[in-house]
């Protein structure tokens, strides 16, 4: 049996969500789908037309195919395309929405969407993946990555190689966040082992921003503004509900065209609800520097946000490839997916392209912190410690958005300032190069009330 839905897409169509809708019977094996459309890339303009595919059984959300497929894409009993979940295929209305991300002008892209759907008897046996045990290692310092994409979106390793390339890079914990769809979690899950941890995660793509949701194994519906009528914060509060951890991603990052969705313009979330924001992105420039500066806006608005970082990578980076990417270093109380999530959320971490950097305080009564808490605000005594800087390298205190202080980092040292009383809402450290890039920044101590983080 076959269906075909046929039309046109203008950049009129551009952050739309169109729905084809086909039934398919009881028995059902496979369903195809195949995906043509012309032209693929208007000439004269600098980017081909970006068109992707949530897939819908009748019972929500079975995954999200985002990179074109010659040869188009499957679910099946016991196979499926990266991006969906093989298994059952219950009969009832499915649906697969065209995600139109960037259609370019001036002509208007014809396309054809053809679904084709057998009973033909396919064995059971879809491959199943067996959880890894991560042996705990009790509470410490542990670095990884929080943001990765592979073949189960629009990334070009698979996770074997994924996982490898980050564990050769010693990290000591890994998410997964493939845009939109959980269907790389088992065989993530799976590589866990002693001295890794492997960490479920999506990135919720929108076409007006980017949100990481990490610790979860479940898929959400993201889409914002269609006929759900679901707002961003609405979303963000179902993942924050299931005790998950919500990262608004590279929010100052380049958007329409170049990277559809890529910017950050969800206005009823600036940043509402959202307890974290990615602040350092793939690779260290300009638009994570802006990044920093909206961060610390919104640390000034009361917001006591915790910062993360993630390489947003899709692929083994070429060999002459150069750039300063950061990881997160966090205490955490059990090396577990559970304990690394607790601590982010809390902000017991730095993010650092290599450096150590803590950050701790001392309250005029005695009190104790370290970054992501909060002290009475009574006066304190802060002392940041580092090791591993380079010659040349500045460290500066930031009290309430501005720099306290600079002074000359050397590779190792240590760093003492004391602050009245209601001289600081929040401090942190960054420690940065001579031209001014980051190589570390602690989460913040905040001082005084505040609202409460989720
Ligand atoms: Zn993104
Ligand atoms: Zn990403």
């Amino acid at each position: 049996m076959k269906t075909v839905f046929e039309g046109t897409l203008t950049p009129a169509d551009n952050r739309r969500v169109i729905p084809c809708q086909f039934d398919i019977p009881e028995g059902t094996t496979r369903i195809h789908a195949q995906f043509d459309y012309s032209p693929i890339h208007t000439e004269g303009q600098p980017f081909p037309q970006q068109i992707s595919f949530a897939i819908h059984d009748p019972n929500g959300v079975r995954g999200e195919w985002s990179r074109p497929m010659a040869d188009g894409w499957h679910v099946a009993l016991n196979s499926a395309t990266p991006g969906t979940l093989p298994g059952g295929l219950p009969a009832g209305t499915w649906t697969i929405f065209l995600l139109s991300h960037r259609v370019m002008p001036p002509v208007p892209v014809s396309y054809r969407l053809t679904v084709e759907w057998s009973n033909d008897p396919i064995a059971e046996g879809a491959p199943h993946y067996a959880a890894g045990q991560t042996p705990d290692r009790g509470p410490g310092w542990y670095r990884g990555d929080l943001h990765g994409h592979t073949i189960h979106s629009d990334g070009s390793w698979d996770i074997p190689e994924f996982v490898a390339f980050m564990r050769g890079h010693g990290l000591d914990f890994v998410t997964l966040s493939d845009h939109n769809t959980i269907s790389g979690l088992a065989q993530h899950r799976s590589l866990a082992e002693e001295g890794f941890v492997a960490i479920g995660g999506t990135e919720l793509s929108t076409f007006l921003g980017h949100a990481l949701a990490l610790g979860i194994h479940e898929y959400f519906d993201w889409r914002i503004g269609t006929e759900r009528e679901l707002t961003m914060p609405e979303l963000a509060q179902l993942v924050l509900d299931k005790g998950r951890l919500f990262i608004i991603a590279h929010p100052m990052a380049p958007g329409d065209p170049e990277c559809c969705g890529c910017h950050w313009e969800h206005l009823d979330m600036m940043p509402g609800n959202a307890p974290a924001v990615e602040i350092w992105n793939g690779w260290w420039a300009d638009y994570n520097e802006q990044g920093v500066q909206l961060y610390y806006q919104w640390l000034n608005e009361g917001h006591r946000l915790v910062a993360t970082s993630g390489t947003d990578i899709h692929e083994c980076p070429p060999v002459d490839a150069h750039g300063r990417a950061a990881s997160n270093v966090v205490y955490a109380e059990t090396f577990s997916e559970d304990g690394i999530i607790a601590a982010l959320k809390q902000g017991h971490s730095y993010i650092s392209a290599g450096p150590e950097l803590l950050l701790t305080a001392t309250s005029a009564s005695g009190a104790q912190s370290m970054m992501g808490d909060s002290l009475p605000d009574e006066g304190a005594t802060l002392t940041a410690r580092w090791k591993h800087a380079h010659d040349g390298d500045v460290l500066r205190l930031i009290v309430n958005g501005a720099v306290h202080e600079m002074r000359n980092a050397g590779e190792t040292g240590e760093a003492s300032w004391t602050l009245d009383a209601g001289q600081a809402r929040w401090a942190t450290v960054e420690l940065r190069d001579a031209k001014g890039d980051m190589w570390a920044i602690t989460n913040p101590i905040f001082f005084g009330a505040g609202r409460e983080r989720q």
